[in-house]
C-alpha cells in the first residue's frame, strides 16, 4: 500500500520508515518529492490537529494518494500551552537548527523562571487524509509523554528541547537516552503506533475488496 508522507525531510522519511516497520508489514511511503509535489503548504492552524489535517489533505488531493502528516511540539500548561504549535520557532526564524534549539531552550528557561508547576507534555498529532473522500475517513491520532522541564540543560542527544524534557520513568532527560530508549516511549511512538494500528484496518478492508 502506497501512502504519501507530507514531508521533504529524508530523516523524517527513515524515521517513519523504521517505526512503521515495527507495526505493520507492506506499507510504502512516498515523500513529497517523489510524487513531484512543489512548494510549501502553509502551517495556518492553531492547533497541532488542525496543521496535520491541513498537511494531510492537501498532499492527498495533490497526490491522489492515500496521505499523512504529522506536527509535534512541547506543552506547557503552565504558560497557558506554549510553545505549542510555535515550538520549531518559539524565539524566532533565524539561525541553524542547533542555533534555533539552543534560543528556543533558553526562551523556555525564561519564561520558566520562578514557575513551580514544570508539568510538562511533548506531543505529536499525525492525520491521514483519503485522496478524493471530500473528508470522509480521515482521521488523526495523537500520541503524548509527559516529563518535567529542569532548570538547566542535560544530555548531548536528540534535538529541541530534549535537554531540558526530564522523563521520570527512566530518571533521565530525553537528551540523555539512547536513539532506540526514545523511539520505545517517544509522543512520536505512540503516535506511529496508533498510526499503524488505523492502517492495518484500511489495508485489511482494500485486500478485501481487491
Ligand atoms: P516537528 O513538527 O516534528 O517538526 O517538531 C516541531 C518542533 O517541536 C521541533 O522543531 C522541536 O522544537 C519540537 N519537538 C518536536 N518533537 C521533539 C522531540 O522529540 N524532542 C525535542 N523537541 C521536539
Amino acid at each position: 500500500m502506497k501512502i504519501v508522507l507530507a514531508t521533504r525531510n529524508k530523516n523524517k522519511m527513515c524515521e517513519f520508515e523504521a517505526l512503521l516497520a515495527e507495526h505493520i508489514e507492506g506499507i510504502e511511503l512516498l515523500s513529497l518529492d517523489d510524487v513531484g509535489i512543489v512548494g510549501e503548504t502553509p502551517e495556518t492552524g492553531t492547533t497541532f490537529e488542525e496543521n496535520t489535517m491541513i498537511k494531510a489533505r492537501a498532499a492527498a488531493a495533490e497526490s491522489g494518494y492515500l496521505s499523512i502528516a504529522d506536527d509535534s511540539g512541547l506543552v506547557v500548561p503552565a504558560l497557558g500551552g506554549e510553545p505549542g504549535v510555535r515550538s520549531a520557532r518559539y524565539a524566532g526564524c533565524e539561525g541553524s537548527p542547533a542555533e534555533r534549539d539552543r534560543a528556543n531552550n533558553a526562551l523556555l528557561l525564561k519564561n520558566m523562571a520562578g514557575i513551580k508547576d514544570r508539568y510538562a507534555e511533548f506531543v505529536c498529532c499525525i492525520a491521514c487524509a483519503y485522496p478524493k473522500g471530500g473528508g470522509e475517513g480521515d482521521f488523526v491520532v495523537t500520541g503524548r509523554v509527559s516529563g518535567e522541564i529542569l532548570c538547566e540543560p542535560r544530555g548531548s542527544g536528540g534535538f529541541g528541547y530534549d535537554p531540558l524534557f526530564w522523563y521520570d520513568e527512566l530518571g533521565k532527560t530525553f537528551a540523555e537516552l539512547s536513539p532506540e530508549e526514545k523511539n520505545k516511549v517517544s509522543h512520536r511512538a505512540v503516535a506511529v503506533m496508533a498510526l499503524a494500528e488505523k492502517l492495518k484496518e484500511i489495508k485489511r478492508i482494500r485486500e478485501l475488496l481487491c
